[in-house]
């Protein structure tokens, strides 16, 4: 088996300038190959973002002094994508299939992971419909102003307008990326 060696360092201050290295491109194909689904990246932070078993997995740009962060299962990802193995993902389709139409189109959208703290969502977390700007607010039940959340996000948010909305998230996923 050939052991697709991870990024040099001369490959990992590029990345800086390069949106997509070449070993980015081959751990996205490697995804792909493996069963996981490869999303579109959602702030310029993030290098990879997919959906495996444990739902959305995110891999964040290096400052160029430390490694990436990882969160769910990136770290174990890039550990067999680094030595040549494999790793089978199963997409969590079973969680979609009991879901509302719409929702089973947020998550095909956005991930099976809450719009605010990132947690993807199972059994004990099942996702609620989130309209950003509130129907309170005059918010339209139009999808493009829904996102999904979990229950004590949702909660949380209850009569926010939009501004604090985007500000909760942004301290949440701060909290994720440095805690
Ligand atoms: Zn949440």
């Amino acid at each position: 088996m050939i052991a697709v060696s991870p990024p040099t360092k001369k490959q990992r201050r590029a990345s800086h300038s390069l949106r997509q290295p070449a070993s980015i491109t081959a751990f996205q194909k490697w995804l792909t190959a493996n069963g996981a689904e490869v999303l579109v990246t959602t702030n310029p932070y993030e290098v990879v973002r997919f959906r495996g078993d444990a739902g959305v997995s995110i891999v964040y740009r290096n400052d160029g002094a430390r490694p990436h962060k990882m969160t769910g299962q990136a770290g174990d990802a890039w550990a067999a994508f680094c030595q040549g193995r494999n790793m089978r993902f199963t997409q969590a389709v079973q969680i979609q299939a009991k879901y509302e139409p719409v929702v089973r189109t947020l998550i095909d959208r956005d991930g099976g992971a809450c719009f605010y703290c990132g947690s993807p969502f199972c059994e004990a977390l099942p996702p609620t419909r989130e309209h950003l700007l509130s129907r309170t607010h005059g918010g339209p039940d139009h999808i493009a102003n829904q996102a999904l959340a979990c229950g004590p996000c949702n909660r949380r948010a209850g009569h926010m307008s939009l501004a604090e909305k985007i500000r909760l998230r942004d301290q949440l996923r701060q909290e994720d990326r440095h805690g």
